[in-house]
């Protein structure tokens, strides 16, 4: 079986423009756009693509984006202030902290100073504690991402067996909350670096989700045959190339159907960062 490739690149763009009709038509946003503000510190060149790339989408549907591009020196109490100042700004529906922050600042501490109705990416303990109650409430704009793109492909989910690699509170535990969520109703199983017997692991799973930050670590004959494979790693070769965490050709001859990495799961995180700020706006707005 040669693995369907699953386009997130047209998923994201299909969200996207509902996005943009939104917003352009919902009654409450002729008071005003929905607002996001980006919060940068320091000059690491990835954040800089990240969050330019954010602000370029923002700017595609409409929704008013702003950067407070802090210096390195920035201390905790600092960015404090700044997140405060947002939390407090009225005409801001969304906050997005891009991490990593330099290494002398918390994030965990960053996190929790942003105010939970305001936290867009689903990082505050708020939110993924809700995620975890299964409350509504924003969850985290990658697996979120990964959600999407599975029902938007129709995998049926239920009763299938779903392997995530990765255990970080960004991608990995929200993304086994999300696949073992009633209405989802997969059978996590949750693997990490202590995790034994992976290859085999890996082979009972009808659903893959690699999510390790490891180029091309899962090997084509790790893959189910038929199995669904999303990869969220991204990971830059010293060639400059740029590949995720499976090794995709080997895996394209099991697969069913496959993320392609660049194309896959990256333009989902940025939609379901744009449909959150959307959500929270619809919701400070009505
Ligand atoms: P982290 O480094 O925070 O977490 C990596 C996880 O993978 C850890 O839980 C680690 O286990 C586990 N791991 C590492 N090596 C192995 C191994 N050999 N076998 C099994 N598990 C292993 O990464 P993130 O979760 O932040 O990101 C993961 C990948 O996803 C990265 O490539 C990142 O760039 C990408 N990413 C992509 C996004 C997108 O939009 N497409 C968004 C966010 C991330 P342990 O806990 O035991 O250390």
């Amino acid at each position: 079986m040669v693995g369907k490739q699953i386009s997130g690149k047209e998923i994201a763009q299909q969200l996207r423009e509902g996005l943009r009709d939104q917003v352009l038509n919902a009654g409450c946003f002729r008071k005003r756009p929905p607002k996001l503000a980006a919060v940068m510190v320091g000059d690491y060149p990835a954040s800089k693509i990240y969050v330019s790339a954010k602000q370029k989408a923002c700017q595609e549907i409409c929704i008013d984006s702003e950067l407070f591009h802090l210096p390195q020196s920035t201390t905790q109490l600092q960015l404090q202030n700044c997140l405060d100042f947002l939390n407090n700004n009225p005409a801001v529906d969304g906050i997005l902290l891009q991490l990593p922050l330099p290494a002398h600042l918390s994030d965990q501490t960053a996190i929790l100073a942003i105010d939970p109705e305001k936290d867009v990416d689903g990082l505050h303990p708020i939110s993924l504690g809700k995620l975890l109650a299964g409350q509504p409430g924003f969850r985290p704009c990658t697996p979120a991402g990964v959600m999407h793109l599975l029902q938007a492909t129709g995998v049926v989910l239920q009763g299938k067996h779903a392997v995530v690699i990765g255990r970080s509170f960004i991608v990995g535990k929200p993304m086994a909350l999300l696949l073992a969520a009633k209405g989802s109703d997969c059978t996590v199983t949750l693997a990490h670096s202590q995790t034994q017997n992976l290859p085999e692991l890996c082979q009972s799973a009808d659903i893959l989700v690699a999510a390790l930050g490891r180029p091309e670590f899962v090997k084509g004959s790790w893959i189910k045959q038929g199995a669904v494979v999303i990869d969220v790693g991204i990971n830059r070769l010293p060639s400059g190339k740029i590949v995720g965490d499976v090794s995709f050709e080997d895996a394209c001859q099991r697969a069913s159907a496959i993320t392609p990495v660049p194309g896959g799961v990256g333009p989902m995180t940025i939609a379901m960062l744009l449909k959150n700020t959307v959500d929270s706006a619809i919701k400070r707005l009505s």
